[in-house]
């Protein structure tokens, strides 16, 4: 039967957002293409005061103001362009326990126990999301469960003994009944991690933010900032917050506001492209609706979406901004070099986002100065952590707790400006070279 042409393909994507009427200016991204709840949020103008103010509404900010407005704080989201514009909106939709910075590295730093006592607030931020996205019933964060942590070489001992019943060990047998292709040797299925869409997540916390009184404002960076005194001010293009409280929430999108905070971080790119609807040609390759990432440094993270139809297809970063084009090329070799059978696989969409990487490779969340904290430093593995890192930080506006000072080794350090992203992309090309060799040698 041929299709009845006035009818929409449910594959379709919908509308190109910055022309549509109701879609928020976005990025072209498969997110934005299918939005939930297109409402946009006005501009802030005149004066407001607040008892807190959070600049930035990503993960991170919105994260904050939903657990301070949840204290019965009046609270204000600031956004320069719209919610979950930046990373938070773009990224690969992967929630799992961890930190950007290895767990190795994190206890040669603070120690075994504290070390420990992080890793627990990071599995903590993935129960977050998993319980917003439950009890808001959250339409269209389609949750699904499982991610296949992969190893393209042959050498599984650590991987053995990291497993346990929720993260099964898996040999390349077992792998294959998931997917067709002999790349991977081993590897781990994480069970308890699960993938999203993050921008419709993103979107309903800061609804339910509005419901509790909270106040968003759009297209409204914040251009001045005068942090001094008990009273702050915030000063956008059209108003003007006061609060006693500011809350630094800007990410890999830092600018000269707080130059001490810009100064601390490294935006770095990372790309994502979308192939188009091709069920029966990615069905001869991934059987399975698990994410997949394997565990090189800066390794592929992939997922089927739109009910298994398309390839949402991750990776690389680069210090500079890099054409999508020519990056949507490097994906695709990159697939192709997992999946040759996916030649003839068209890519619809190509889209970068920026990632705020300190030099210690993790989040810095605490104290600025009196009445001002800094919720940032996220890198690539943000879901889980911007939900505890808003969380420990409302706590401590509060006064609640004060588990924000386990993240305190991880300071403002300087990350070295124009030499340090130079040092970043040296240091991210010599990985790729270690990668490549490992897989060559122990393949
Ligand atoms: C392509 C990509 C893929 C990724 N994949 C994953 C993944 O699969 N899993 C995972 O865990 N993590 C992933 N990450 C990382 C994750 O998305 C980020 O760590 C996280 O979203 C950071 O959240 P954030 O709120 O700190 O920053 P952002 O989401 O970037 O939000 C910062 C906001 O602050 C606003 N802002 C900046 N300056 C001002 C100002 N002066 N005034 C007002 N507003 C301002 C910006 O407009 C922006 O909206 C990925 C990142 C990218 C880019």
């Amino acid at each position: 039967m041929r299709p009845d042409p006035r009818s929409p393909d449910p594959r379709s994507l919908g509308p190109r957002s910055p022309g549509a009427e109701t879609a928020a200016p976005y990025p072209d991204t498969f997110y934005s293409r299918t939005l939930a709840d297109a409402r946009r949020r006005p501009a802030l103008t005149g004066r407001v005061s607040v008892e807190c103010a959070v600049i930035g509404a990503g993960f991170a900010g919105v994260f904050t103001a939903l657990s301070l407005a949840r204290a019965g704080m009046r609270v204000a989201l600031i956004e320069a362009q719209a919610v979950g514009w930046g990373a938070s909106g773009r990224n690969g939709g992967f929630v799992s326990d961890g930190f950007a910075s290895g767990a190795a590295a994190i206890r040669r730093r603070v120690g075994a126990a504290q070390a420990e006592a992080l890793q627990a607030l990071s599995s903590e931020g993935v129960e977050i999301l998993r319980h917003e996205i439950a009890t808001l019933a959250i339409a269209g964060a389609d949750p699904v469960p499982g991610i296949l942590r992969l190893r393209r070489y042959d050498r599984s001992e650590d991987l053995r003994a990291d497993a346990t019943p929720e993260a099964p060990y898996l040999d390349q047998a077992a792998i294959r009944r998931h997917l067709e292709t002999a790349r991977y040797k081993h590897g781990i299925a994480e069970r308890t991690a699960f993938h999203i869409h993050p921008l419709n997540t993103l979107r309903a916390l800061v609804a339910e933010v509005e419901r509790l009184g909270g106040l968003v404002f759009e297209q409204s960076p914040v251009t001045g900032a005068d942090l001094d005194g008990p009273l702050k001010v915030l000063t956008t293009p059209a108003g003007r917050i006061e609060a006693p409280r500011v809350v630094l929430a800007t990410g890999g999108y830092t600018g000269p506001l707080v130059p001490r905070l810009r100064r601390a971080i490294l935006p770095i790119a990372t790309y994502v492209m979308l192939s188009e609807p091709a069920p029966d040609l990615l069905a001869q390759a991934i059987r399975t609706r698990m994410a997949v990432g394997d565990d090189r440094r800066a390794g592929d993270y992939y997922r089927l979406v739109q009910d298994g139809t398309r390839l949402l297809w991750g990776g690389r970063i680069t210090t500079h901004a890099a054409s999508p084009a020519g990056i949507g090329r490097a994906l695709r070799a990159e697939m192709l070099g997992v999946y040759p059978q996916l030649g003839p696989l068209k890519t619809d969409l190509v889209w970068s986002g920026l990632m705020a990487y300190a030099r210690h490779r993790m989040p810095q969340i605490g104290p600025l100065q009196p009445g001002v904290w800094h919720v940032t430093g996220f890198g690539g593995h943000g879901l889980n952590t911007t939900a505890i890192g808003g969380r420990v930080t409302a706590e401590a506006i509060l006064g609640t707790s004060d588990r924000v000072a386990l993240f305190a080794p991880f300071g403002l350090d300087w990350a070295g400006g124009p030499v340090g992203l130079a040092a970043a992309q040296a240091t991210y090309w010599a990985l790729q070279v270690q990668d490549w060799w490992r897989e060559r040698k122990e393949a």
